[in-house]
């Protein structure tokens, strides 16, 4: 059983928000500053880490997804009494579940009204909502989403829209009806890119009794402006007193009033070898300061510093680009152990930072830090980025 509420302390303009998530586990209270993500998982574990290495990086919460234990169905791992807390031995976090991987969502086979398509190692398999809420009481996770009908294509027809929508509430009726007390559930807020349809969704989701909402731009093919311009017409009928997750947004997220991300990243650009150096520090203003560095690239093979100066993981603490390079170059695992310490160290110091500049209302770093983070990313120049958040 989780205890769980969310104060919502601070909201400024634009919506910026500053919240307090506050859950229990193994008889403690824990704490959830937002704004904040999940951290990803492969299969229930972080990727390149062990539990033990996840102990020296200040996470909280996981985000961990049904579609990696899908294997078998039932999944082995719903035969396991005790939760799915103590079965991946991350007793002390807070767990998130969702049926699709947030970071991989693929294409597949359609969803119809009775279940979701998967997709699994051992080929695509079909999910209903009896079977999803099963195998959630069994796991007892502190919080699940109910499952959406996502619509990955563009530009979809009104009627298909209508439809996601509908199934989507359907699937959360069934789902608040069958879940057991003590397991929280996000109802997913749908619409696609119509408009009318997803003031419809979020009305109506805000309506039922959910503890939060998810709001998923991963099925909307468009730039990152385009989708939060959607997104902001969904949180205008949400309720302010309730976290929000958002998948596919990326920190920009923040500016719209979005609590909670998904956080694929830190562990995709470690498994490329980078290593994150974007713009953290309160007042160290460096628009250029590159985002990431390349520890493959030859050039750091004599570089004797850290792979950021003044950061304070372990990596950072402990060893040298060039060590790390050399990790690499001779396919030692360690370098990827390092590389993610360090990585998902500076992102979770990136959320720490905002939040502060939120609370202190320095805007002005925030709107640094994003154009030095997402100058290229969300196709606008830097005047543009500037005239959006501000
Ligand atoms: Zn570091």
């Amino acid at each position: 059983m989780s205890g769980f509420s969310f104060n919502l302390l601070k909201i400024t303009d634009p919506q910026f928000r500053l919240g307090r998530l506050i859950f229990s586990r193994n008889k403690h209270e824990k704490i959830l500053d937002t704004p904040n993500c999940f951290v990803y998982t492969m299969r229930g574990s972080v990727p390149h880490l062990t539990p033990d290495n996840l102990q020296t990086i200040p996470v909280d919460a996981l985000g961990i997804t049904l579609e990696h234990f899908l294997e078998a169905q039932p999944p082995s791992s719903t035969h396991f009494v005790g939760g799915i807390h103590k079965f991946l031995n991350l007793e002390d976090y807070l767990l998130f579940f969702d049926v699709r991987d947030s970071g991989k969502l693929q294409i597949i086979s359609f969803n119809t009204d009775k279940f979701v398509s998967v997709v699994t190692n051992q080929g695509c398999r079909k999910v209903t909502t009896e079977e999803y809420v099963r195998y959630m009481n069994i796991y007892n996770p502190d919080i699940f989403a109910s499952m959406a009908d996502l619509i990955p294509v563009k530009n979809p027809s009104l009627k298909r829209v209508k439809k996601s929508v509908d199934r989507t509430l359907n699937w959360l009726d069934e789902t608040l009806e069958q879940t057991k007390e003590g397991i929280h559930v996000f109802g997913v807020v749908t619409g696609h890119d119509k408009h009318e349809e997803r003031v419809r969704s979020a009305q109506e989701t805000a309506n039922r009794n959910v503890a939060g909402f998810v709001l998923n731009g991963l099925d909307l093919d468009m730039t990152s402006k385009e989708r939060l311009d959607l997104m902001k017409i969904s949180l205008k009928h949400l309720p302010k007193n309730k976290p929000r997750v958002a998948y596919g947004l990326g920190a920009p997220g923040l500016t719209i009033g979005i609590d909670i991300f998904d956080t694929s990243y830190p562990s995709e650009e470690t498994s490329l070898g980078h290593g994150l150096t974007f713009l953290i520090l309160e007042d160290g203003i460096q628009n250029e300061q590159e985002k990431f560095i390349n520890l493959w690239d030859n050039k750091y093979r004599t570089d004797f510093r850290p792979i950021l100066d003044g950061c304070k993981c372990y990596a950072c603490q402990n060893h040298t680009r060039a060590y790390i390079h050399h990790l690499l170059d001779t396919h030692e695992m360690l370098a990827t152990v390092l590389l993610m310490s360090h990585n998902l160290f500076h992102y979770l110091q990136f959320f720490k930072d905002i939040r502060k500049s939120i609370d202190n209302n320095t805007f002005t770093n925030i709107a640094k830090r994003f154009i030095s983070m997402y100058g290229n990313d969300i196709k606008m120049n830097k005047a543009e980025i500037k005239n959006f958040l501000f």
